[in-house]
């Protein structure tokens, strides 16, 4: 039985390799011949886990390997020490490849399916970034090949970006012109499934709101205390009321940070922080400023004073289904990713230990999907890239149907082979995508004609602090 399994994915691999033409096959053989390099980088960057702008030695293991390929590397850039550039080739047209790197606190884990820290307390890749970031550098590798065999002609740029996790690093490259002159751009993300991603994504804002009062005994001379900790409540209440009146594409989400310290003074100082989404960017502003005043209320009833401060914001992706097409049709070419017993194996363990059903993984190429107009799900700095660039964008299976995303169980998946796997499959799909793009400039045409339709007249604007990124120990 098991034979028989194997020998009909033999054939089914044999069958996907014969459709790719021989120029095609040299783009994937590039990254083939680079797997143990790859998978090296990633298991380095899945072990440092380092968090949102303090990514230091990722980025640097990332830019080294660039910079020993041939590209020229631009470090710390737009502000940020763990941002970097690295381009290869020259002239029209210049296509990008984004790379994201940053871990989150709070849940590191062993490469095996039931729940163990690696280290106690640390961070851990529970979105796949370590994958992300060595899967699309891997793709610009392999179109650096391409150009040096002579078959395609321009520029390939990788974005290394910090923070996309916290900050979002993405927006300060946006706000410095950095994707401007890009062609097109693509990216890809660790998934439970394998598709082109052709839906968007939600916009939102975040800001702090800080409540300052005046200090008091709570018992002997609470007449002279202003609370802090009294405006917060009320904004929450104010908050949570008003929840009713918005549309289901509306998100609010609070936390509260700082509420006093001991039970027997009245709290001076109070932090909550506000983080307002919605499926539009358009939709998401009035929210924000109701919220605002939802604030100012709150400070007037507790007769405290309020400061708001703008951590930043996101725009929602602006589709782009002529380049999703295009990934497709190369996705179908290399088929899905199989798996070994042993990994099916582990896929049970995860599901067994998150009380999901065992039913494995999904490395199927989906169908191509419509956009919904009103996707749910998160939001990702990708976003502002969207608006500036045609952005065509992936996602691969790294971890079985139903795994909680930002959790140990990604973590794991990430850190062995179901992980190496998915990250090659992105490598081998963003390449063939890019490949085709320098090859067909009436593809990129069509790509770009769809992008300025769908954009329109709207003028992008960052939602950013003036501060610039808030880099750890940086100066304010
Ligand atoms: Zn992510």
């Amino acid at each position: 039985m098991r034979l028989t399994l194997l020998l009909l994915l033999a054939l089914c691999t044999s069958v996907s390799a014969q459709k790719l033409s021989p120029a095609k096959a040299k783009v994937v053989a590039s990254i083939d011949s680079r797997e143990g390099k790859l998978i090296d980088m990633s298991d380095k960057i899945w072990a440092l886990a380092e968090v949102a702008f303090e990514e230091g030695e990722s980025a640097k293991i990332l830019a080294d390997y660039a910079e020993e390929q041939g590209f020229r590397v631009e470090r710390g850039v737009s502000e940020m020490p763990t941002a970097f550039i690295a381009e290869y080739g020259s002239g029209k047209p210049i296509i990008g490849i984004l790379g994201e790197f940053d871990a989150l606190p709070g849940i590191s884990q062993k490469a095996q399916p039931t729940k163990a820290p690696l280290h106690t307390g640390a961070a851990g890749h529970g979105c796949g970034h370590n994958l992300f970031g060595v899967g699309s550098l891997g793709a610009a590798v392999a179109i650096k090949d391409a150009m040096d065999r002579g078959e395609i002609e321009g520029t390939i740029r990788y974005y290394g970006t910090p923070a996309e996790e916290k900050y979002f690093g993405k927006l300060y490259l946006a706000r410095d012109g950095k994707f401007n002159d890009l062609d097109v751009c693509l990216d890809w993300h660790p998934s439970a499934k394998t598709s082109a991603n052709v839906q968007s994504s939600l916009a939102l804002v975040d800001f702090v709101v800080e409540f300052r009062g005046q200090a008091a005994h709570a018992s002997s001379d609470p007449w002279n205390g202003r609370s802090a900790s009294d405006a917060m409540e009320l904004m929450s209440a104010g908050i949570n009321a008003y929840r009713e009146h918005v549309r289901p594409t509306v998100r609010i989400h609070t936390h509260m940070q700082q509420a006093g310290d001991v039970v027997n003074v009245v709290p001076d100082y109070a932090k909550y922080w506000v983080r307002v989404r919605d499926s539009k960017r358009d939709g998401m502003i009035p929210v924000w400023e109701r919220v605002k005043k939802i604030a100012e209320g709150a400070a007037i009833m507790a007769n405290v004073d309020y400061e708001i401060s703008l951590v930043s914001g996101l725009h929602e992706v602006l589709v782009n289904r002529t380049g999703g097409r295009l990934l497709q049709d190369n996705m179908e070419l290399l088929g899905g990713i199989e798996y070994t017993p042993a990994e099916i194996k582990f896929a049970y363990g995860i599901q067994k230990s998150t009380d999901k059903e065992q039913v494995g993984l999904d490395g199927s190429v989906q169908p191509f999907q419509e956009t919904r107009e009103n996707p749910g799900g998160g939001s990702t700095d990708v976003g502002d890239v969207s608006w500036l660039v045609p952005e065509i964008r992936l996602g691969v299976t790294t971890a079985p149907v139903g795994t909680p995303w930002h959790s140990w169980a990604v973590v794991a998946c990430g850190g062995m082979s179901i992980g190496h796997k998915g990250m090659k499959y992105a490598a081998k799909a963003l390449a063939l995508t890019a490949y085709d793009l320098y090859q067909q400039p009436e593809t990129v045409k069509a790509i770009r004609e769809e992008f300025e339709t769908r954009r329109g007249d709207a003028k992008y604007e960052a939602i950013l602090p003036a501060a610039g990124p808030p880099i750890p120990g940086k100066k304010k």
